[in-house]
Protein backbone atom coordinates (compact mmCIF):
# COMPACT_ATOMS: atom_id res chain seq x y z
CA UNK A 1 0.00 0.00 0.00
CA UNK A 2 1.36 3.41 -0.89
CA UNK A 3 1.78 5.99 1.32
CA UNK A 4 -1.26 8.33 -0.47
CA UNK A 5 -3.59 5.37 0.43
CA UNK A 6 -2.30 5.71 4.37
CA UNK A 7 -6.26 6.86 6.09
CA UNK A 8 -4.65 9.71 8.79
CA UNK A 9 -7.54 9.57 11.43
CA UNK A 10 -8.18 12.22 14.81
CA UNK A 11 -10.89 11.27 17.65
CA UNK A 12 -12.54 14.11 18.68
CA UNK A 13 -13.87 13.23 22.56
CA UNK A 14 -15.67 16.65 23.07
CA UNK A 15 -12.90 17.45 25.21
CA UNK A 16 -9.95 19.91 25.27
CA UNK A 17 -6.92 18.33 23.92
CA UNK A 18 -8.22 16.19 20.74
CA UNK A 19 -9.69 19.61 19.77
CA UNK A 20 -6.65 21.33 20.24
CA UNK A 21 -5.15 18.77 18.18
CA UNK A 22 -7.60 18.81 15.50
CA UNK A 23 -6.60 22.55 15.59
CA UNK A 24 -2.98 21.95 15.28
CA UNK A 25 -3.21 19.65 12.15
CA UNK A 26 -5.99 20.15 10.30
CA UNK A 27 -4.31 22.55 7.57
CA UNK A 28 -1.31 20.53 7.97
CA UNK A 29 -3.51 17.18 6.83
CA UNK A 30 -6.64 18.36 4.86
CA UNK A 31 -7.36 14.81 4.61
CA UNK A 32 -7.78 14.00 8.17
CA UNK A 33 -10.86 12.02 8.85
CA UNK A 34 -12.08 13.42 12.26
CA UNK A 35 -14.80 11.01 14.02
CA UNK A 36 -16.56 11.19 17.16
CA UNK A 37 -18.04 7.87 18.97
CA UNK A 38 -21.34 8.60 20.19
CA UNK A 39 -22.80 6.72 22.90
CA UNK A 40 -25.59 8.96 23.25
CA UNK A 41 -25.20 9.31 26.78
CA UNK A 42 -23.27 12.65 25.94
CA UNK A 43 -23.99 15.99 27.64
CA UNK A 44 -25.50 18.56 25.46
CA UNK A 45 -22.41 20.69 25.79
CA UNK A 46 -20.56 18.44 24.22
CA UNK A 47 -22.93 18.13 21.02
CA UNK A 48 -22.83 22.04 21.37
CA UNK A 49 -18.87 22.08 21.31
CA UNK A 50 -17.89 19.52 18.67
CA UNK A 51 -20.78 22.12 16.00
CA UNK A 52 -18.31 24.92 17.45
CA UNK A 53 -15.17 22.98 16.20
CA UNK A 54 -16.66 21.77 12.72
CA UNK A 55 -18.03 25.69 12.23
CA UNK A 56 -14.59 27.00 12.98
CA UNK A 57 -12.24 24.67 11.31
CA UNK A 58 -14.67 24.48 8.68
CA UNK A 59 -14.06 20.06 8.87
CA UNK A 60 -16.68 17.27 8.62
CA UNK A 61 -17.14 15.11 11.61
CA UNK A 62 -18.07 11.30 11.44
CA UNK A 63 -20.23 10.36 14.29
CA UNK A 64 -19.83 6.57 15.05
CA UNK A 65 -22.20 4.76 16.89
CA UNK A 66 -22.05 1.16 18.53
CA UNK A 67 -25.15 -0.90 16.62
CA UNK A 68 -26.43 -1.16 20.13
CA UNK A 69 -26.50 1.08 23.00
CA UNK A 70 -25.62 1.03 26.39
CA UNK A 71 -28.63 -0.33 28.00
CA UNK A 72 -28.52 -3.15 25.50
CA UNK A 73 -24.79 -4.07 26.61
CA UNK A 74 -26.07 -3.40 30.36
CA UNK A 75 -28.51 -6.70 30.31
CA UNK A 76 -25.69 -8.59 28.14
CA UNK A 77 -23.67 -8.24 31.15
CA UNK A 78 -26.23 -9.04 33.45
CA UNK A 79 -26.75 -5.40 34.54
CA UNK A 80 -23.26 -5.09 35.70
CA UNK A 81 -22.56 -1.15 36.04
CA UNK A 82 -18.99 -0.43 34.34
CA UNK A 83 -16.04 0.46 36.27
CA UNK A 84 -12.74 1.39 35.96
CA UNK A 85 -11.82 -2.11 36.34
CA UNK A 86 -14.52 -3.52 34.61
CA UNK A 87 -14.85 -1.31 31.09
CA UNK A 88 -17.03 -3.11 28.86
CA UNK A 89 -18.21 0.30 27.96
CA UNK A 90 -15.41 1.60 26.29
CA UNK A 91 -15.02 -1.78 24.33
CA UNK A 92 -18.30 -2.38 23.01
CA UNK A 93 -19.21 1.56 22.24
CA UNK A 94 -16.35 3.03 21.28
CA UNK A 95 -13.64 0.45 20.41
CA UNK A 96 -15.77 -1.88 18.31
CA UNK A 97 -17.01 0.70 16.29
CA UNK A 98 -14.12 2.60 15.62
CA UNK A 99 -11.93 -0.59 14.46
CA UNK A 100 -15.34 -1.03 12.08
CA UNK A 101 -14.56 2.63 10.54
CA UNK A 102 -10.99 1.78 9.88
CA UNK A 103 -11.36 -2.29 8.70
CA UNK A 104 -8.26 -3.46 7.60
CA UNK A 105 -7.12 0.05 6.13
CA UNK A 106 -3.71 1.17 6.75
CA UNK A 107 -4.28 4.35 9.17
CA UNK A 108 -2.18 6.62 11.02
CA UNK A 109 -4.33 7.87 14.43
CA UNK A 110 -3.40 10.78 15.82
CA UNK A 111 -3.97 10.93 19.69
CA UNK A 112 -3.83 14.73 21.85
CA UNK A 113 -1.44 13.33 24.69
CA UNK A 114 0.41 15.90 26.07
CA UNK A 115 4.18 16.17 26.94
CA UNK A 116 3.15 16.72 30.45
CA UNK A 117 0.96 13.66 30.74
CA UNK A 118 2.18 10.18 31.37
CA UNK A 119 -0.43 7.67 29.64
CA UNK A 120 -0.38 5.88 26.52
CA UNK A 121 -4.14 6.48 25.10
CA UNK A 122 -5.96 4.26 23.28
CA UNK A 123 -3.50 1.79 21.59
CA UNK A 124 -4.93 -0.34 19.21
CA UNK A 125 -4.35 -3.62 18.80
CA UNK A 126 -5.02 -4.28 15.66
CA UNK A 127 -1.65 -4.11 13.26
CA UNK A 128 -2.71 -1.71 10.28
CA UNK A 129 -3.35 1.42 13.09
CA UNK A 130 -0.37 3.65 14.25
CA UNK A 131 -0.42 5.73 16.93
CA UNK A 132 0.88 9.12 16.76
CA UNK A 133 1.56 11.85 19.90
CA UNK A 134 1.97 15.16 17.99
CA UNK A 135 1.88 17.07 21.41
CA UNK A 136 4.25 14.70 23.04
CA UNK A 137 6.78 14.72 19.74
CA UNK A 138 6.65 19.46 19.75
CA UNK A 139 6.81 19.36 23.62
CA UNK A 140 3.26 20.78 24.21
CA UNK A 141 1.42 21.03 27.48
CA UNK A 142 -1.32 22.50 29.29
CA UNK A 143 -0.98 25.73 28.74
CA UNK A 144 0.33 25.43 25.00
CA UNK A 145 -3.33 23.54 24.60
CA UNK A 146 -5.22 26.67 25.88
CA UNK A 147 -3.17 28.94 24.20
CA UNK A 148 -4.23 27.16 20.87
CA UNK A 149 -7.95 26.73 21.83
CA UNK A 150 -7.91 30.47 22.59
CA UNK A 151 -6.46 31.60 19.55
CA UNK A 152 -8.70 29.60 17.26
CA UNK A 153 -11.45 31.22 18.76
CA UNK A 154 -12.88 27.62 19.70
CA UNK A 155 -12.44 28.12 23.46
CA UNK A 156 -12.92 25.26 26.19
CA UNK A 157 -16.52 23.60 26.13
CA UNK A 158 -19.01 25.07 28.04
CA UNK A 159 -19.26 22.38 30.65
CA UNK A 160 -15.42 23.20 32.01
CA UNK A 161 -16.93 25.84 34.35
CA UNK A 162 -18.11 22.28 37.00
CA UNK A 163 -15.88 19.16 34.88
CA UNK A 164 -13.50 18.75 32.77
CA UNK A 165 -13.50 15.42 31.09
CA UNK A 166 -15.98 14.45 28.27
CA UNK A 167 -18.09 11.36 27.95
CA UNK A 168 -21.38 9.92 29.50
CA UNK A 169 -23.17 11.78 31.52
CA UNK A 170 -22.77 8.82 34.28
CA UNK A 171 -19.40 8.27 33.80
CA UNK A 172 -17.63 6.05 36.63
CA UNK A 173 -14.47 8.48 36.22
CA UNK A 174 -16.50 11.51 37.39
CA UNK A 175 -15.27 12.98 40.63
CA UNK A 176 -17.72 13.96 43.56
CA UNK A 177 -17.75 17.04 42.93
CA UNK A 178 -18.58 17.04 39.29
CA UNK A 179 -21.62 14.39 40.26
CA UNK A 180 -22.61 17.32 42.60
CA UNK A 181 -22.55 19.74 40.13
CA UNK A 182 -24.31 17.00 37.67
CA UNK A 183 -27.28 16.70 39.99
CA UNK A 184 -27.20 20.89 39.71
CA UNK A 185 -27.00 21.23 36.29
CA UNK A 186 -28.54 18.54 34.82
CA UNK A 187 -31.15 17.29 37.26
CA UNK A 188 -32.53 15.05 34.77
CA UNK A 189 -29.48 13.66 33.46
CA UNK A 190 -28.79 12.80 37.55
CA UNK A 191 -31.64 11.23 37.61
CA UNK A 192 -31.06 8.92 35.11
CA UNK A 193 -28.17 7.49 36.46
CA UNK A 194 -29.67 7.37 40.19
CA UNK A 195 -32.13 5.05 38.21
CA UNK A 196 -29.44 2.91 36.89
CA UNK A 197 -28.19 1.87 39.99
CA UNK A 198 -31.89 1.16 41.54
CA UNK A 199 -32.80 -0.72 38.59
CA UNK A 200 -31.94 -4.22 40.38
CA UNK A 201 -34.47 -5.37 42.44
CA UNK A 202 -33.12 -8.93 43.16
CA UNK A 203 -30.85 -7.48 45.80
CA UNK A 204 -27.84 -7.06 44.44
CA UNK A 205 -26.43 -3.32 44.52
CA UNK A 206 -25.05 -1.13 41.92
CA UNK A 207 -22.65 2.05 42.58
CA UNK A 208 -20.91 4.14 40.05
CA UNK A 209 -19.21 5.36 42.90
CA UNK A 210 -17.27 3.36 44.71
CA UNK A 211 -18.67 2.94 48.38
CA UNK A 212 -21.95 4.80 48.34
CA UNK A 213 -24.75 5.31 46.01
CA UNK A 214 -25.64 8.50 44.26
CA UNK A 215 -28.23 9.53 46.48
CA UNK A 216 -25.92 9.08 50.02
CA UNK A 217 -23.44 11.16 47.68
CA UNK A 218 -25.62 13.72 46.97
CA UNK A 219 -26.80 13.87 50.87
CA UNK A 220 -23.59 15.10 51.86
CA UNK A 221 -23.01 17.39 48.51
CA UNK A 222 -22.91 20.38 51.71
CA UNK A 223 -19.37 18.96 52.25
CA UNK A 224 -18.56 17.50 49.00
CA UNK A 225 -18.53 21.66 48.06
CA UNK A 226 -17.31 22.68 50.58
CA UNK A 227 -13.72 20.67 50.81
CA UNK A 228 -13.61 21.44 46.54
CA UNK A 229 -13.89 24.90 47.10
CA UNK A 230 -10.55 25.08 49.77
CA UNK A 231 -8.92 23.20 47.24
CA UNK A 232 -9.67 26.18 44.73
CA UNK A 233 -8.63 28.93 47.50
CA UNK A 234 -5.81 26.89 48.11
CA UNK A 235 -4.73 25.96 44.05
CA UNK A 236 -5.49 30.28 43.86
CA UNK A 237 -3.30 31.24 46.68
CA UNK A 238 -0.79 29.04 45.35
CA UNK A 239 -0.74 30.60 41.62
CA UNK A 240 -3.08 33.27 41.88
CA UNK A 241 -2.50 34.09 38.20
CA UNK A 242 -3.11 31.16 37.13
CA UNK A 243 -7.01 31.20 34.92
CA UNK A 244 -10.04 29.81 36.80
CA UNK A 245 -10.28 27.25 34.57
CA UNK A 246 -6.88 25.58 34.73
CA UNK A 247 -7.07 25.73 38.82
CA UNK A 248 -10.60 24.35 38.88
CA UNK A 249 -9.01 21.38 36.31
CA UNK A 250 -5.50 21.07 38.41
CA UNK A 251 -7.77 21.20 41.70
CA UNK A 252 -10.09 17.88 40.21
CA UNK A 253 -6.79 16.34 39.24
CA UNK A 254 -5.83 16.11 42.81
CA UNK A 255 -8.64 15.51 44.21
CA UNK A 256 -8.96 12.30 42.43
CA UNK A 257 -6.24 11.17 40.11
CA UNK A 258 -7.91 8.01 38.44
CA UNK A 259 -6.91 8.09 34.34
CA UNK A 260 -9.91 8.58 33.05
CA UNK A 261 -11.39 6.52 29.98
CA UNK A 262 -8.11 7.33 27.50
CA UNK A 263 -10.35 6.80 24.12
CA UNK A 264 -13.01 8.77 25.81
CA UNK A 265 -11.89 11.85 27.26
CA UNK A 266 -8.87 13.34 25.80
S1 LIG B 1 -17.24 7.99 28.91
FE1 LIG B 1 -17.07 6.67 30.71
S2 LIG B 1 -19.01 5.55 30.77
FE2 LIG B 1 -18.81 6.40 28.69
S3 LIG B 1 -17.84 4.81 27.48
FE3 LIG B 1 -16.18 6.09 28.29
S4 LIG B 1 -15.56 5.14 30.24
FE4 LIG B 1 -17.56 4.28 29.65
Amino acid sequence: MTEKEVRHILGLSGGKDSTALAILMHKKFPQMEYFFCDTHKELPETYEYLDRIKARLGITITYLSAERGFDHWLEVYGGYLPSPKVRWCTRKLKIVPLEQFIGNDEAISYIGIRADEKRDGYISTKPNIKAVYPFKEAGLVHADIIRLLEESGIGLPSYYRWRTRSGCFFCFFQRKYEWVKLAEEHPDFFAEAVKYEQEHSDGRKFTWVQGETLTELLARKDSILTEHEKSLVRQQQLKPNKPLAQALSEVLDNEDDSLPCLICHL
